[in-house]
């Protein structure tokens, strides 16, 4: 098992500051929105109901109860990997999980 480790203050502010659009449901990429606007069909951009802080809050509650025991069975069994603080990109992400995975043979 890996496990991607964010700062639940930085998951809080980057979802909440992304966007997708209202029309055909595509995700803005951070830097794109020009005048609000999906670069795709000109739709409005939004933010996602599950993006605002309280919401993105209360999922990070319900991940700390429901899912954080299974994190702690794998290390507890020294099955876990852990992935630092990476990039919340799927470049970065694809890439940590690539470093561990390197490590571990
Ligand atoms: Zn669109």
């Amino acid at each position: 098992m890996v496990e991607i480790r964010v700062p639940d203050e930085e998951l809080v502010r980057r979802l909440g500051a992304r966007l997708v659009c209202r029309a055909c449901g595509v995700t803005a990429a951070p830097d794109a929105p020009a005048a609000g606007r999906c670069g795709r069909c000109g739709g409005d951009l939004v933010q996602r109901a599950d993006d605002r802080a309280e919401v993105v809050l209360e999922r990070l509650r319900v991940f700390a109860r429901d899912t954080r025991p299974l994190v702690e069975y794998y290390r507890s069994r020294s099955r876990l990997r852990e992935v630092e603080r990476c990039r919340v990109t799927r470049r970065g992400v694809r890439g940590g999980v690539a470093a561990v995975a390197e490590a571990g043979r």
